[in-house]
């Protein structure tokens, strides 16, 4: 665990409070070779990554502060999911420009809506750090590609006129790269939609900016819950006293907080890092939510894992960590299937009413379903409501 007044020596003269402004760490981000070079022991694979595909890349002075800047081939993983390397330019098995297949699913320009009662709204295309991993990469970055004020109406009346979508994703990019004053309306006007039950802000700045996580932002949106929040915390590296400050503010604010992880391969692939990131979550009052098989993105072939590692660790995990400690391990099925949840098979017979398992630590257990229970229970899906 780092501490928060970690700064690189390179910033130590800016003042405190300019430091802690998210403005000043937000324009005063690292996007060239040449400032790069300046602090940070580069190996040939990075200094040959920028320019390797065309996805830019950009590290917030605070998250740079936590990368291991001394020696050349360093494997921190700060470094390898903000500084980009050659192998993003090679490809890989599977790649896809647009794996979630996003852009065949949009019925507006800015919506993406591929489950009946949730839709994901894109309000930005700027992130404090432009993640190597993204499966936004195709858009992500082009800043001057954001959406204007025409493209959030057109939203707003999409989303007036389909009220089976009781939940939606603000997301981008990070919708925490807007002003306040602008992210405040976008909230208040999905608010206004009568259909429209729950909000969720997709950001990842508690990770890479956490000073942007500030009372003036959340005292106008606390009046416009319930907005939970989803973030993306992939690392220990990365819960620092600064990070675990912006979940409490959040948590007191009455946000409800989830977290995202991707699975990157020689990162955060094995039980142990995992545990440690999710026991600091829930002690910081965020609920690990996804463990995510890294998406088929263009250019993440060398960050990808076998869809085996993902089950491997959660079957660790299990009976060993307390539930509220472990997440689902979801993969998002490439051209628009949407995501599929995996969990280790502990079944290991079953006849009649007799099931057999094996527990988490490979004992042999029976459950035997009781006797007036047919012994096997039609779908009854049809006689039921599918939403309440
Ligand atoms: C992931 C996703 C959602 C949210 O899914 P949950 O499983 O409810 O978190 C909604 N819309 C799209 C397009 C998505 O990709
Ligand atoms: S913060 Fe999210 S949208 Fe932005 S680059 Fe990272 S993964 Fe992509």
């Amino acid at each position: 665990m780092l501490d928060a007044s970690i700064r690189h020596p390179r910033w130590a003269s800016v003042p405190d409070a300019q430091w802690s402004d998210w403005r000043w760490q937000q324009r005063n981000r690292v996007s060239t070779l040449a400032e790069l070079e300046q602090f940070v022991a580069l190996d040939p694979r990075e200094r040959d990554g920028v320019g390797a595909r065309g996805f830019p890349f950009a590290i917030t002075p605070y998250y740079a502060s936590l990368m291991d800047c001394t020696r050349a081939g360093s494997s921190c993983p700060i470094r390898r999911q903000a500084i980009p390397v050659a192998d993003e330019g090679l490809p890989s098995l599977g790649d896809m420009e647009d794996p979630l297949g996003e852009d065949d699913h949009r019925p507006v320009e800015i919506i993406s809506h591929r489950y009946p009662d949730r839709a994901l709204l894109y309000v930005s295309h700027n992130c404090p750090v432009y993640c190597r991993h993204c499966t936004r990469a195709r858009k992500v970055g082009d800043v001057a590609s954001a959406p204007g004020r025409g493209a959030l109406d057109e939203a707003y009346a999409y989303l007036r006129r389909t009220p089976a979508i009781r939940d939606v994703l603000i997301s981008g990019g990070d919708p925490l790269s807007l002003s306040d004053r602008r992210l405040v309306e976008i909230c208040q006007a999905l608010r206004a939609i009568p259909s429209v039950e729950v909000l969720r802000l997709c950001t990842r700045n508690p990770v890479t900016l956490p000073q942007r996580i500030t009372a003036e932002l959340l005292e106008p949106l606390r009046e416009l819950h319930p907005i939970w929040v989803s973030t993306h915390f992939n690392h220990p590296r990365e819960c620092t006293a600064e990070a675990g400050r912006a979940l409490e503010r959040l948590a007191d604010a009455g946000f409800a907080i989830g977290n995202q992880t991707v699975l990157l391969r020689d990162l955060n692939d094995d039980a142990e890092t995992i545990t440690a990131l999710n026991r600091w979550l829930v002690r910081h009052r965020c609920r690990p939510y996804y463990l995510f098989q890294c998406d088929p993105v263009r250019g993440s072939g060398h960050l990808r894992t076998p869809i085996e590692t993902g089950l491997r660790i959660i079957d660790e995990l299990r009976g060993r960590l307390s539930g509220l400690a472990i997440p689902q391990f979801v993969v998002d099925l490439p051209g628009g299937g949407g995501k599929v949840a995996l969990t280790p098979d502990r079944v290991i017979s079953r006849e009649g009413r007799r099931w057999r398992f094996r527990n988490a630590h490979g004992r042999e257990y029976e459950y035997v379903d009781p006797d007036d229970a047919p012994a096997a229970t039609p779908r009854r899906a049809a006689s039921l409501p599918l939403v309440m």
